[in-house]
């Protein structure tokens, strides 16, 4: 494998990076416990939500009693992925509407990810773009096995988060946060390795894009 053909296209985790609703709770903070004027070493610790920056969710994020990252298998992020450059709509939700003229492309058994202006912009948009209901459940009846998106929550204004939940109720993973400004619409190789944790409900991951 050579590296220097894939792109890396995970958000950087600063205290200065952009989060969600620009929450205090969503800011890493990073803390120098050792350094050379103290110790004979430099050793920091983070403390950070797991939805920050790119990061898979699990099906407990959304649903009660749901599978959290024990259940998780590293294979339903990994994988052929086909990129969906959404950037041109004028809605702010995308529907099945806008879906429908990639139906031949979206393979099931495959990974789909949705850029948007999203990935323009470091600074939070309260209006981001979002895959609505419709959409969410037309890409599940294509079979795919995980849809990603550049928004760092894949819906916002539906309260009862039928798209988290058509998606997660149908071992359908999620992947928020890709940084997709360099992508182009295309078919792609997905390497997506997410930290290793014990019974959460989010994974914090490296993602990197390699062209078909
Ligand atoms: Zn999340």
């Amino acid at each position: 494998m050579n590296i220097k053909e894939w792109t890396d296209v995970t958000m950087t985790i600063s205290p200065e990076m952009m989060v969600y609703k620009n929450l205090e709770v969503k800011k890493p903070i990073i803390i120098n416990r050792a350094n050379f004027g103290t110790h004979s070493h430099y050793e920091s610790s983070i403390t950070m939500d797991l939805h920050t920056g790119t990061h898979i969710d699990m099906p407990l994020h959304m649903i009660e009693s749901g599978e959290d990252s024990d259940v998780f298998e590293i294979e339903a992020v990994n994988g052929n992925c086909f990129v969906i450059d959404l950037t041109g709509i004028q809605d702010k939700q995308i529907e099945k509407h806008h879906l429908l003229a990639y139906k031949d492309q979206i393979k099931a058994g495959e990974i789909v990810v949705l850029k948007t202006v999203n990935s323009l912009t470091d600074i939070f948009d309260f209006e981001y773009v979002f895959l609505a209901e419709s959409g969410a459940q037309f890409l599940f009846e294509c079979g795919v096995k995980c849809v990603g998106i550049d928004a760092l929550g894949i819906e916002r204004s539906q309260p009862e988060h039928p798209t988290h939940k058509i998606l997660l109720g149908n071992h359908v993973y999620i992947i928020e946060g890709i940084a997709l400004k360099n992508i182009k619409e295309g078919h792609y190789e997905m390497l997506c390795l997410p930290i290793k944790v014990s019974k959460v409900e989010g994974l914090p991951a490296r993602v990197l894009l390699k062209a078909l």
